[in-house]
């Protein structure tokens, strides 16, 4: 088990059902690594802020970070995906609430914790990444079956 940070290992970043059931290899290559660092430092960040919000231990779990293009292609309608570049990560952290309330906490804090841009996906979790999108409009999204929208909306 490769430990990348205090918090996070090189599974936590990589590991996919998806992958494994497919048989696809989501090694994150050598030069994605600086960019893996990056992205794991701002779940650092997020880690400790969350955790200092709630005055209790918050830990992130990953249900998605790097994604090769194999992965992304089969779990993604975005072939750009920033999980490709392992800039990007979908996170969830029970122990501080729902994704909306971590979305809503965290997005306020985006520059101060270094994230690029949030999506508040389908209810379900929250997509941070590093990378900030071409348009500051598009830096807090919303993304369900209803479509896309601007800021955290449930
Ligand atoms: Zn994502």
């Amino acid at each position: 088990m490769t430990q990348l940070s205090a918090h996070f290992t090189l599974s936590d970043f990589t590991d996919s059902d998806t992958a494994s059931r497919n048989h696809i290899n989501n090694t994150v290559p050598d030069h994605l690594y600086s960019n893996m660092q990056l992205t794991i430092g701002m779940l650092e960040r997020i880690r400790a802020y969350l955790t200092s919000t709630a005055g209790r231990d918050v830990p992130v779990f990953l249900s998605s970070g790097y994604r090769c293009i194999a992965l992304n292609n089969i779990v993604s309608k975005n072939p750009n995906s920033d999980h490709t570049k392992a800039f990007a990560a979908d996170i969830k952290c029970p122990n501080f609430g729902s994704p909306f309330l971590v979305a809503s906490t965290l997005a306020p804090k985006m520059d101060a914790l270094g994230i690029g841009q949030i999506i508040y996906e389908f209810n379900s979790w929250v997509h941070v990444s590093v990378k900030k999108p071409l348009k500051d409009v598009n830096r807090i999204i919303t993304i369900n079956k209803s479509g896309t929208s601007v800021g955290i909306v449930n």
